[in-house]
């Protein structure tokens, strides 16, 4: 497949950056991805590394995955490897799986193939799966990414790293710059613009000045995006471990208003209701860092919360039950919601769980307490009130409430969940608790 040597292809040759000149050793590599590079170079193949595993390790981080790019076409590629599954339809990818990880083997695209990432399947529209462009030259792969410090190529025949862009330089400069006329780029495929958010905020990159011009400019063709993929995109600006860089970044250049305009709006008018927001990042940024879990659910319910609320609030002073106010709220601001940003029930479900036990959690003692308890979601929605708690000070001793309630077990617990224990007192450690006494 292509050389530098065709003379339809770009006379653009690659700055060679040799071994002892850059940090990506063998070391850095999976086993796993050293196995596919190998085998695709033993049965005459081109095969690189490409895209975020070069760049994180040429930063000094330590790469999520490993993906590899090489000239064989996914046919060739089955048939090098007994593990392998060809996935996607117009642009076939291959993945060879080692138990549980996969490597993802990807032919070299061509310049036909301009419609962004792999966002979900596609037309096809005359059944016709590849069409004469679709696969091309390594310099025409380089071309078609985004930025020039995720189209670095570590080649496996000389361990060095080919660079078509100017990627190397501009890693060294910490600079994130698209590949080719921004605008343009943006405008192919808009997911782009978060994309350089979330690198600059995760790699704490400059943005090169054309790169960042578009930024403020082109937030409504985030409209053009389907919303599943943005839903995919918005956990990773979220819950990657890097949110509160991630959300100040979307902030100024207008992004978080065009992915979550009530939510923005709520958040302007609001300052608790922002300060609920940055919380939030902050505490899921402390859990990503300690490797506990966080769920889109929560997160969605920080970011809906005050668009609820908005709803709620005129509900009941109309007389609506709460719980009723709740749910109707739900409906509409999910829905609304999924128009842009995909939710899936998975996460919309518990989500409106959260919300919907936040007037529970003033039920301190009794039947109403236990079950609260004992409810599946119980722990997702006492985080939740203590996030409220932080800015609320109305809440703060109902959080602590809770809080100590569940240091207790056994009798000091059913002590405390007695009816008679107090309403609104604290829960009891140890001994019975005075007669008249109200707990405050
Ligand atoms: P990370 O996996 O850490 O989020 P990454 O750079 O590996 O970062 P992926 O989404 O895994 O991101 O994509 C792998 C590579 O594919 C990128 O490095 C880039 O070269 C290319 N790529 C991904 N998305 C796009 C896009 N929307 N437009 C152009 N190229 C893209
Ligand atoms: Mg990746």
């Amino acid at each position: 497949m292509g050389t530098s040597q065709d003379p339809h292809k770009p006379p653009n040759s690659p700055r060679i950056i040799p071994r002892p000149e850059h940090t990506l050793s063998r070391g850095c590599v999976s086993q796993n991805a050293l196995k596919v590079l190998y085998r695709l170079k033993d049965c005459g193949y081109q095969s690189y590394l490409v895209g975020g595993c070069v760049r994180d390790v040429l930063l000094g981080h330590e790469p999520k995955d490993f993906d590899v790019a090489t000239d064989a076409t996914p046919e060739q590629i089955r048939k090098a490897f007994r593990n392998c599954r060809l996935i996607g339809r117009r642009f076939r990818l291959a993945h060879i799986h080692f138990g549980r990880d996969y490597i993802e083997v990807a032919t070299f695209r061509g310049r036909g193939d301009d419609d962004g990432d792999d966002g979900g399947d596609r037309e096809v529209r005359d059944g016709r799966l590849i069409s004469d462009n679709v696969y091309g030259s390594i310099e025409e792969d380089a071309e078609r990414r985004d930025f020039t410090i995720n189209a670095l190529y570590y080649n496996i025949e000389d361990f060095s790293v080919r660079d078509y862009v100017g990627g190397f330089e501009d890693l060294k400069a910490r600079r994130l710059r698209l590949i080719g006329d921004p605008e343009q780029r943006y405008r192919e495929d808009p997911v782009r613009l978060l994309r350089a958010v979330r690198f600059a905020a995760k790699l704490q990159l400059d943005i090169d000045p054309a790169t960042e011009k578009p930024l403020t400019e082109l937030g409504a063709s985030l409209d053009q995006v389907p919303p599943a993929r943005l839903f995919d995109e918005v956990l990773k600006l979220f819950l990657t471990g890097h949110a509160q860089r991630t959300t100040r970044l979307l902030q100024h250049y207008g992004l978080f208003e065009a992915l979550f305009p009530d939510s923005a709006r709520c958040a302007r008018e609001q300052p608790g209701y922002a300060r609920m927001l940055q919380r939030a990042m902050e505490n899921t940024d402390e859990r990503v860092a300690q490797n506990k879990p966080v769920t889109p659910a929560f997160l969605f319910a920080v970011l809906l919360w005050a668009p609820l609320q908005t709803r709620v609030e005129p509900a009941v002073a109309d007389g609506m039950p709460l719980h009723d106010a709740i749910h109707s709220a739900a409906e509409e601001v999910i829905s609304r919601q999924v128009e842009q940003i995909a939710v899936p029930r998975r996460f919309s479900v518990p989500m409106r769980d959260i919300w919907h036990l936040q007037p529970r959690f003033k039920h301190k003692v009794g039947k109403k307490a236990r079950k609260l308890l004992e409810h599946p979601r119980f722990r997702a929605g006492y985080d939740f009130l203590l996030l409220r708690a932080e800015q609320d000070e109305s809440l703060a001793e109902l959080g602590q409430y809770w809080t100590e309630l569940q240091e207790l077990s056994g009798k000091a617990l059913k002590d405390a969940l007695a009816p008679q224990s107090g309403k609104g007192g604290r829960p009891r450690r140890r001994g019975k608790q005075k007669s008249g006494e109200t707990g405050q």
